[in-house]
């Protein structure tokens, strides 16, 4: 959004996190609730008026106009949540009407009343915590401590746009001609459509909504089929701190369907997306019709580089947290781990200790940090790039196979040994499995872990200060932790290479 994010992703800026103190509690919160049964979190989130199936259009729940609903399971138990409204291109259609019409009026409010109105979502979602992470742990599956943590992050995003709401400044550029003045004003493009992945059902909601309305802009939300109670939720806390009728919308159901409507839409001016790199290729091609902007935030295939010179502890702590957190479902967990030969070993079995060590179970548990894995097919795709390093020579050295939970639950597991001609080297496995790629030199280690089109996020472990700044600066990635796992944070934005487009400019 403004100018100098702008300016660094033209240059595409990389973003290096130095870990200062020991890893940061940032994303696990440290607030305890103990174990939840699961009705008693349903009828919390009910008593709070939070629990919403219907989609929202202009300020009114909604039902799908031919009544077709779908169900919302638990992945930790396949019982069903709720069943929420299956909508489609008519309903699309209404949103983005009552969108646009909207946009008239938000857009005109200044940016202070507009800061204010975010300001109280941010508090609403936050006096909140624990109804929206029980949500997001029933239909997600996601630990309650990491659920909490969401909201911290997804609130976070709300916070900061208000702030930036009021910084939206224009620029003045010296004239070419002397009785010419050239100034630059910023202004919101229209209605934004925002579709959003499972695995942070209101992160990346807020990440997308925030910077959108604190322009000016309207918006129609799609949230993911498998975690819409979540964006429900977070919409009625909108609508409660007065963000006007028609500002938010949000519609769920038939994917292809509601993409579509967007995508043809001449109201819509921009289509923010996060998720898959296939969904995501789809969107853009079918942008360009209209001639629309597109953000684009897809697949990782993140290198976690632990060189020889590394503090054993601090990498192993940090892979650990880079590799398993969500079960390893976000963009930028830790999918390959390069480990240099000299501490090859030593950090494979330290690490095999620390995996041992994670605790697999029903995320309401407080025991728990392994949640389900989102489905059934997220497990046969595990099982599919497990199986394919195996056969061409890589070796198990911790879990490789479903956990005895059942469900959608997968062993986190070690897989030694692994080269770049596996699929767990060119593929994101977004699942709870972390292969160790050997590496003799600095050079090599930077080949392999630029050897992929995915530039989202990438690590790092050393204690040699001129490597840390040799290495980053060679790594074709936006955001690259230095002796840090965990790097997500409200105030910059990760992209390069082409599968990710720039994101703070849903709004101009
Ligand atoms: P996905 O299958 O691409 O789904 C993402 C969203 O797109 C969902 O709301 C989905 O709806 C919708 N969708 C699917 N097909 C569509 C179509 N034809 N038209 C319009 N919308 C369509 O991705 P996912 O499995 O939910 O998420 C995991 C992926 O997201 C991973 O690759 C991960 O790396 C990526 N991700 C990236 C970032 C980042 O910052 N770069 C952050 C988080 C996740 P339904 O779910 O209702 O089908």
């Amino acid at each position: 959004m403004a100018m100098a994010m702008r300016r660094a992703a033209a240059l595409g800026a990389r973003h290096i996190l130095a870990a200062s103190v020991s890893a940061s509690s940032r994303v696990a919160s440290r607030r305890h609730m103990g174990s939840v049964d699961a009705g008693a979190a349903m009828e919390k989130i009910r008593a709070a008026g939070l629990l919403r199936t219907r989609g929202l259009i202009g300020g009114k729940w909604v039902d799908a106009y031919d009544g077709k609903t779908i169900e919302v399971q638990n992945p930790a138990t396949g019982e069903v949540l709720a069943n929420v409204a299956c909508m489609g291109n008519r309903e699309t259609a209404d949103a983005i009407t009552s969108a646009n019409t909207t946009f008239y009026t938000w857009s005109k409010l200044t940016a202070s009343e507009r800061s204010k109105a975010l300001r109280k979502w941010h508090d609403l979602l936050m006096s909140h915590k624990e109804e929206l992470a029980l949500l997001m742990t029933l239909e997600q599956g996601k630990p309650m401590k990491e659920a909490l943590g969401e909201v911290n992050y997804g609130a976070s995003f709300i916070e900061f746009f208000a702030e930036e709401a009021k910084r939206v400044y224009g620029d003045i550029i010296p004239p070419t001609l002397a009785d010419r003045r050239l100034l630059v004003l910023k202004q919101p493009i229209g209605v934004v459509g925002a579709i959003t992945p499972w695995n942070f059902p209101l992160a990346m909601i807020t990440r997308k909504v925030g910077p959108a309305l604190a322009c000016g802009c309207t918006v129609v939300v799609k949230p993911s089929e498998f975690t819409p109670l979540t964006a429900l939720a977070a919409a009625d806390l909108a609508l409660q701190a007065g963000i006007p009728a028609g500002a938010l919308n949000v519609v769920m159901g038939n994917a292809p369907e509601i993409g579509d409507e967007l995508m043809q839409s001449t109201q819509v001016r921009k289509i923010t997306f996060t998720g898959s790199t296939a969904v995501g290729k789809k969107l853009m091609a079918g942008s360009a019709n209209t001639v629309k902007k597109v953000s684009l935030e897809l697949g990782g295939n993140a290198p976690c580089i632990v060189f020889d010179d590394a503090d054993i502890d601090v990498a192993v702590k940090g892979s650990l947290a880079a590799k398993f957190r969500n079960s390893g479902q976000t963009c930028v967990c830790a999918n390959r781990i390069l480990v240099q030969e000299g501490i090859y070993e030593k950090f494979a079995s330290a690490f095999v200790k620390a995996v041992q060590s994670l605790q697999v179970g029903n995320g309401l548990e407080e025991s728990t940090s392994q949640g389900p894995l989102i489905n059934e097919a997220a497990v046969q795709k595990v099982e599919k790039f497990v199986g394919d390093a195996t056969s061409k020579g890589a070796n198990i050295m911790l879990g490789g196979k479903r956990h005895s939970l059942g469900m959608s639950f997968y062993e986190p597991t070690v897989v030694g040994n692994v080269s770049n001609d596996m699929l767990l080297f060119s593929e994101e496995v977004f699942g709870p499995v972390a292969p160790l790629i050997p590496f003799k030199t600095e050079e090599e280690a930077i080949h392999l872990a630029n050897d992929t089109n995915a530039g989202l996020a990438a690590y790092m472990f050393t204690k040699n200060i001129a490597r840390s700044w040799r290495v980053s600066e060679a790594l074709e990635y936006g955001l690259v932790g230095v002796n840090e796992g965990l790097i997500s944070t409200e105030v910059i934005e990760r992209q390069i290479k082409s599968l990710n487009l720039l994101r703070y400019e849903p709004t101009m």
